[in-house]
């Protein structure tokens, strides 16, 4: 049985986009995982087809209906998490790509002008996910990221050559450096033990490098990264 996606949008033709493309593409032609982008305004009633409607208490902009929205997740409401994308939900983390790829899937409602009626959120008990310190202007682009960092992490999508067991986060680090072919390039070499065909030590200097990367880059990673795993404590370094 696929991975389930379906995602719940004003703009169903933004879908599959750049997930039609390379590794998710792939994935999606050989039914790893299925992607339905359903339009929320086929729920409007009305001859307009209106969705939204000016927020109570007054201020800028229009507001998602509670009852087209819901109509909306009824329609494909089953044991998959519900999922709305805003600025104001937790930051989404490889853990939560994690857990969301070993699920059946996910239903993600893509939020457009204000955002959507606060009761339907509670309702529905929808989990609200973030993909940054920004505001895009619709849930889409959000959407489409959540699902690709899912995809790649389903059985079957990545070959050995894309293992996802050393790349950034997956030990609570930022990834070491990579290196190719020419050996010098602009003057500039590639680190000597990388040339040395001794694994050991090349291990070390990546793992030595991740934790350097990861203490400049990202402090509140680091933070969170246990002193009894890390390399630069034991040398004391
Ligand atoms: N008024 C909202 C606020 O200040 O939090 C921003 C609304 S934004 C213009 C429209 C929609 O884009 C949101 O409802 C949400 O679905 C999506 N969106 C914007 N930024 C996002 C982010 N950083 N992460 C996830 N979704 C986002």
């Amino acid at each position: 049985m696929s991975w389930r996606a379906t995602v719940l949008t004003l703009f169903p033709e933004m879908f599959p986009g750049p997930l039609g493309q390379s590794l998710a593409g792939r994935a999606l032609e050989r039914g790893i995982w299925s992607l339905a982008a359903r339009d929320i305004r086929a729920q409007a009633a009305d001859r307009h087809r209106t969705v939204d409607d000016t927020p109570f208490g007054g201020g800028a902009g229009m507001v998602m209906r509670p009852d087209i929205v819901d109509a909306a997740l009824a329609e494909c409401a089953d044991d998959r998490p519900a999922v709305f994308l805003t600025p104001r939900g937790r930051k989404l983390t490889q853990a939560t790509v994690r857990r969301l790829a070993e699920g059946p899937g996910v239903v993600l409602l893509c939020g457009r002008y204000e955002g959507v009626d606060q009761r339907v959120i509670e309702a529905r008990g929808l989990e609200e996910i973030s993909i940054g310190d920004y505001v895009l202007s619709g849930g889409e682009p959000a959407a489409m990221v959540l699902l690709d960092a899912c995809v790649r992490l389903l059985p079957g999508v990545m070959g050995a050559a894309e293992s996802a067991d050393e790349e950034s986060f997956s030990a609570g680090l930022l990834e070491y450096p990579h290196y190719t072919r020419p050996a010098e390039w602009q003057g500039r070499r590639v680190p000597d033990v990388l040339l040395s065909g001794n694994h050991a030590a090349i291990a070390a200097w990546r793992r030595a490098e991740a934790e350097r990367i990861t203490r400049e880059r990202r402090p509140d990673l680091w933070a969170g990264h246990g002193p009894e795993l890390r390399q630069s404590d034991v040398r004391g370094g």
